[in-house]
């Protein structure tokens, strides 16, 4: 993703002169530098040449459509740029576009201001023209007013950044679903055309038999120094086990991470999902390594739900696989004043969570007739957060957006061999949790604690995707 930039294309014309149209281009030099250095845009911003005719323009998004590194559009009017020069371009641009309303100097400068300063710094009067075609051609773009020199208006350009990439994404994500979805469940289902068509998601069926071929092939000697490096990051804790047995336990799922990752590689698939019912030939339900590949970038879902994985690996790429992971509602906390939720999965949390240093734990899973896995137990970090789950209602897909705060679990919970989160849902635990029911919204979700529910809103204007927010 480091390589993706996004080109700033400044609005003028040659009304002015040409002396103004280099004081503009001049400006605009020093507006991309600025907010380049400032170490706080996750990508590139390149600007390119003044947009003063309809022919620029319509070239200049003509590549920008045709450029893969390209994420999308900066507009900024600069000057007043009449919007009929820029209504073929902006019909043909097919990637994210941000309208920066800010203005080159701070403040009106009172003591010298003249009609050659009005005419030159006439930002207000060109964002209301150029506003008007942008929402005439419903183009769903995203409006950022401020000073540009201003650390809060570049996160909020950061965090818009941070979605087009992952809009763009989007469409290379591919599922590999070892197995189909587990039997008689209802959330797990979904339209895969219609997911492809609408989000650009592959989603590819494999039998467990050919994952078990790549997991046959694994050498002694990968397993080795896995399980060396696993020495490194994690608790070993043995538990009620002989070391013998609980290293052997362990080093089946080292070589499910490095068969499940050289099948992904091989594929080109940067998610995935397991069924825990399909398990012929292995002899545990991947845990540790499903979470080890988590930690790594891939879009991950339990029980075949490959909507989950793929909606986890889009989150995973806009937040920079930080805090954000596959969950799954548990067990409600009901004590007066006290109300949450336990998040959880059979084995599957995701690392990124943690707060903590993980153990690594073998337990009987109870289900799924294998033996005891290996998985990583820790408790999830504290912090506001977003959770949110992807339903397909028959004619079209819906996301449920639920805004929550996680902390940090105080009592320990010694029998309990799996991690977990904890967390408080908005506004309140009784409407909250009702609205969530009452929507249809999933119990498998991807919660992010470094997302925003303003990045996830502005995913889905992007791709026309219906939402609920419960905030
Ligand atoms: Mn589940």
């Amino acid at each position: 993703m480091e390589k993706k930039e996004f080109w700033f294309i400044v609005g003028s014309q040659h009304l002015y002169g040409e002396k103004a149209l280099a004081e503009v281009k001049a400006h605009a030099q020093e507006m991309t530098d600025a907010l380049n250095e400032s170490g706080i845009l996750p990508y590139r911003l390149i600007l390119q040449e003044l947009a003063v005719s309809a022919d620029k323009i319509t070239n200049l998004m003509k590549e920008v459509n045709y450029r893969d590194e390209v994420a999308g559009v900066i507009t900024w009017m600069h000057t007043f740029s009449p919007a009929k020069m820029w209504i073929r371009g902006t019909k043909l641009l097919q990637k994210p576009l941000l309208h920066l309303a800010t203005q080159f100097n701070e403040s009106i400068p009172w003591a010298s201001i003249d009609m050659d300063f009005m005419n030159l710094n006439q930002s207000a009067h060109g964002d209301r023209e150029y506003g008007f075609i942008n929402a005439r051609l419903k183009k769903k773009n995203k409006v950022v007013v401020g000073y540009w020199q201003r650390p809060e208006l570049q996160k909020q350009i950061a965090d818009w950044m941070d979605v087009a990439v992952a809009f763009n994404e989007s469409f290379n994500i591919k599922v590999a679903r070892f197995g189909d979805n587990m039997r008689n469940v209802g959330v797990t289902e979904g339209d895969k055309i219609e997911a492809q068509i609408q989000f650009g998601w592959t989603v590819d069926y494999f039998g467990i038999g050919d994952l078990v071929q790549y997991v046959n092939g694994v050498k002694e000697e990968e397993i080795d120094a896995l399980f060396t490096e696993y020495e490194e990051h994690y608790e070993f804790d043995y538990g009620s086990y002989e070391r013998e047995a609980w290293e052997a336990s362990v080093k089946v799922q080292a070589s499910y991470e490095i068969a499940i990752k050289r099948f992904l590689e091989d594929g080109g698939y940067n998610a995935f999902t397991t069924n825990f019912e399909d398990l012929y030939g292995m002899k545990q339900l991947p845990g540790l390594a499903v979470q080890r590949l988590m930690a790594q970038g891939y879009g991950f879902a339990g029980e075949g739900d490959w909507k989950t994985a793929a909606l986890d690996r889009l989150l995973k790429v806009m937040s920079h696989n930080e805090l954000t992971g596959f969950m799954e509602d548990y067990t409600y906390e009901l004590a007066a004043g006290q109300e949450a939720v336990l998040q959880s999965h059979m084995l599957e949390v995701d690392p990124t969570l943690a707060s903590n240093r993980p153990r690594i734990v073998v337990s009987p899973l109870g289900i799924g007739d294998r033996e005891d896995p290996a998985r990583l137990v820790f408790d999830g970090k504290a912090g506001d957060g977003v959770v949110v789950s992807m339903a397909d209602f028959g004619t079209h897909y819906k996301l449920l957006i639920n805004e929550v705060c996680a902390f940090e679990p105080t009592t320990p919970a010694p029998n309990l061999p799996v991690a977990r989160v904890l967390w408080e849902v908005k506004p309140n635990f009784q409407d909250g949790v009702k609205a969530w029911i009452e929507n249809g919204g999933g119990h498998h979700t991807v919660v992010s604690l470094k997302l925003t529910t303003d990045q996830i809103i502005t995913y889905a204007n992007l791709v026309d995707l219906e939402y609920v927010l419960i905030k």
